[in-house]
């Protein structure tokens, strides 16, 4: 397939070329000016449309896709825990196969529609552990979608459920090792509800099968207090001693993690994860971002996978913020390119031969100049989402001028509407 006349873009570092790709299965095969067509080959004028890599949400939850418009607790939740007890402990509780396979389709179509290519999901539905991440899987893979799932394992249900969270992790670990669209990971919630039995398995796990740990990190100061107060060391620490500090893990939020942590967090050059709504939302507090080095990314921790509105409200907090530093939200962003790069072990973010053809067409034109220098503001300022015309995963279009190829998005809102009314029923059954 030849796409011509694009403008192709790179967020960061930043480059803007007006050039032909040529994409051959899964990949992107050339890149060039006024490349010849060759024989039976597709085309497709792009009349200068902007081309950019597809994008990554390095962390989320589908699983709470279907609890956009839910009623709050009858009592509002005072802190953190309280919002986990009150509201997500409760509706990851009440899923089963049906919920889990419809939010799952949900979170992917948001995901595709807004030019999200991959996610970095974190799961959990208690009752339903055993198969859960293959349902996720057959959702997003029905769209289309590429996906690194894990199980997430705690002690908060007692010792025969973490030990299927567990056997679902190795699992499905196993099962996708090789797989182009799928990988595995060991899911786990946060040290503060696992046991050092539990947190030394998982790291275990992950030495194994030589995959990293996906585990949330001092969102919230009940971390750090149950680090300090139980193990008499720091939250960082515990995850040292466990084997879950590891180069391929996955540390979420790390909000309340100080210089010395962050430090060790840098040394073991584990990736860390920014979630600015969900921070925002929960009132956690603003992460250090200084201090995350360049193995940090961008994730969205169960809102809509709109990388766009993710950036840009980064962008708007950390400036409210007050903070000196200079923490780069395109620069999170596209390092999210790296993280999957090295989970798949294939190059990805880039526009160069060789790269995965997941591609965001985008109807973007810009009423002032656009450079290199300048394509971070009219990324933040002037793009968004809702310019998503076509979208293309491991070289097949996903999405082509706006419709979602081959799938029926209003009979699965449908569906959607009344699996998730069930399942908001079914929270208030659990106390
Ligand atoms: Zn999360």
């Amino acid at each position: 397939m030849l796409l011509k006349n694009t403008t192709s873009i790179i967020l960061n570092p930043a480059s803007i070329e007006s050039v032909d790709i040529r994409i051959h299965n899964s990949n992107i095969v050339d890149k060039g000016k006024n490349l010849t067509l060759k024989k039976g080959e597709d085309v497709h004028d792009l009349a200068g449309r902007i081309v950019m890599p597809g994008l990554v949400n390095s962390h989320t939850h589908l699983y709470s896709a279907l609890a956009r418009g839910m009623a709050g607790p009858k009592e509002p939740a005072q802190n953190f825990l309280e919002i986990l007890q009150k509201v997500w402990w409760k509706l990851d509780r009440a899923l089963d196969e049906d919920s889990i396979y419809y939010s799952a389709l949900v979170g992917a179509i948001d995901a595709v529609r807004c030019g999200t290519t991959t996610l970095i999901d974190h799961h959990a539905s208690p009752k339903s552990i055993t198969g859960s991440l293959d349902i996720i899987k057959e959702a997003m893979w029905e769209i289309g979608l590429r996906g690194v799932l894990c199980y997430e394992v705690t002690d908060r249900g007692g010792k025969k459920e973490r030990d299927k969270g567990l056997d679902e992790n190795e699992r499905f670990i196993k099962d996708n090792r090789k797989n182009s669209q799928f990988r595995g990971m060991v899911g786990a919630h946060a040290a503060f509800t696992m046991s050092n039995e539990t947190l030394r398995l998982c790291g275990e796990m992950a030495s194994k099968y030589k995959v990293g740990a996906h585990i949330h990190v001092a969102e919230d100061k009940a971390d750090i207090t149950d680090a300090e107060e139980n193990y008499r060391c720091s939250v960082v620490d515990r995850l040292e001693e466990h084997g879950i500090l590891r180069r391929d893990s996955i540390l979420v939020h790390g909000v309340h993690l100080c210089a010395k942590e962050l430090e060790k967090v840098r040394s073991a050059k584990s990736w860390i994860i920014h979630n600015p709504r969900s921070n925002m939302n929960n009132r956690v507090g603003y992460a250090p971002l200084h201090l995350f080095g360049e193995r940090a990314g961008l994730g969205t921790d169960g809102f809509p996978a709109d990388m766009f509105e993710e950036s840009k409200i980064g962008f708007y907090k950390r400036q409210d913020s007050h903070e000196t530093e200079n923490v780069s939200m395109t620069q999170l962003l596209q390092n999210g390119q790296q993280l999957i790069s090295e989970i798949y072990n294939h190059k990805f973010g880039t526009l160069e031969k060789g790269s995965a053809a997941d591609l965001v067409i985008l109807d973007y034109q810009p009423p002032t100049p656009m450079t290199i220098e300048n394509l971070a503001g009219h990324f933040l300022f002037g793009m968004n989402s809702s310019m998503v015309e076509s979208v293309m995963i491991d070289g097949k279009w996903v999405v082509k001028n706006r419709v979602l190829i081959g799938f029926d998005v209003e009979s699965v809102y449908e569906k959607s509407k009344k699996v998730a009314k069930n399942l908001w029923e079914k929270m208030k059954k659990i106390s």
